[in-house]
């Protein structure tokens, strides 16, 4: 007999294609008025162009979100918020825009309106991490869940080949620890591999042809199963190391998770083989840790840390401090073997070595 728990969002999301146009119904349905909006974009025509629909109502636009959600941005943002008497935000970009809507939405209680435009998933989660003096930490909070999504593959087409890998594999990671999860369940498991299988499809294509719209279409629906799958299960040593690489050496987040996935998922194929199981069937290959290697070599992303920008002397220091307040493993987490993994990242080395 299956037994579990689940969460469910009560997040309201749109999909589709010039979904955007629907911003002012959304605004309305919130019952709000003086929108806000969040973006890393700073292309001032296209975002124009983008918000015409809304020019009678924005009340303001804070374009320097930035990627860990630094603390000293979010107080910047939050005071030109302020001065603007705004009663929502609209987060218009990746995960770092929306870090920055859910940041001021912690701090102010606004409603959030998130429209992403890359994989990373964090829309659909109340999770925000938050980066100070060098440290990044992780909060769990029901009041920085956006309380709509609106997802619009027209926006994800201008995304670089080499974002849509990377913000891809951030998805799959995801999807990934969503499989051997301590808490999933039937729905989580479900997501996740269908998340994979699609992801593992789509992004070979949108290399190929970056404008192919059914490709990116189906990257975006992966990336949104892989939010919910992010929402909902409790991620483990894959999260972990990334998190702390990110907020310690400023490595780039979904290229980091692209390079750490295979290693990190040789550490816990034999303590997870129902997870190997599902993720043989989703992507069609017998060894899924070598597969997820072949994979982002050739959507041309970075393969070690050390391209990433690491000092090789940072490698104990990140493993000291994912060993602290650890997350839950499904293979217990020791001081050996953690340093060889990240060894191996560290240097691109073969991560099958490591199974
Ligand atoms: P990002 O938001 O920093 O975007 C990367 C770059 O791509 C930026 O320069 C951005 O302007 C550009 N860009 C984004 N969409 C584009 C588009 N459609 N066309 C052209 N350029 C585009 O990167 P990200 O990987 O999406 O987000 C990383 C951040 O998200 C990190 O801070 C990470 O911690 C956070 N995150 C949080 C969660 C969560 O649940 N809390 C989940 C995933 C990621």
């Amino acid at each position: 007999m299956k037994t579990f728990i689940h969460n469910a969002l009560a997040a309201h999301v749109r999909f589709g294609s010039g979904t955007i146009a629907t911003l002012p119904e959304v605004l309305e349905k919130l019952g709000c008025s003086r929108p806000f909006v969040l973006t890393t974009l700073r292309q001032g025509a296209a975002l124009g162009a983008l918000l015409g629909p809304l020019a009678d109502l924005l009340v303001g636009t804070f374009d320097k979100a930035e990627m860990h959600t630094p603390v000293q941005v979010t107080r910047d943002a939050l005071t030109e918020v302020d001065r603007a008497s705004a009663d929502c935000v609209i987060a218009i970009g990746g995960g770092s825009a929306v870090g920055l809507g859910k940041a001021i939405a912690l701090r102010t209680g606004l409603r959030q309106i998130a429209v992403p435009t890359t994989y990373a998933g964090s829309e659909m989660t109340p999770v925000l991490g938050q980066t100070e003096n060098g440290r990044k930490t992780t909060l769990s909070d029901p009041r920085v869940q956006p309380a709509a999504v609106i997802y619009d593959v027209d926006l994800t087409l201008s995304m670089p080949v080499a974002t849509s890998a990377a913000s891809g594999l951030n998805a799959m990671a995801h999807a990934v620890e969503g499989l051997y999860a301590r808490d999933g369940n039937p729905l989580t498991r479900m997501m996740a591999e269908e998340a994979i299988r699609v992801l593992f499809a789509a992004l070979p294509r949108i290399k190929t042809d970056p404008l192919d719209r059914d490709a990116r279409a189906e990257a975006l629906y992966g990336a949104w199963l892989a939010g919910m799958v992010l929402a909902s299960s409790g991620m483990a040593i894959h999260h972990k190391l990334c998190h702390t690489l990110g907020g310690t050496f400023g490595l780039p987040h979904a290229e980091t998770h692209s390079v750490v996935l295979p290693y990190a998922l040789a550490y816990n194929a034999g303590a997870a083989p129902e997870a190997m199981t599902a993720l043989r069937r989703a992507m069609g290959q017998a060894d899924p840790v070598a597969s997820l290697r072949t994979f982002s070599r050739d959507l041309g992303l970075p393969q070690s840390l050390r391209e990433l920008g690491m000092p090789e002397s940072g490698v104990d220091r990140a493993i000291e401090l994912s060993l602290q307040s650890a997350y839950w493993n499904p293979r217990s987490l020791a001081e050996a073997p953690l340093r060889e993994l990240l060894a191996y990242a560290w240097a691109g080395l073969p991560p099958e070595d490591l199974q």
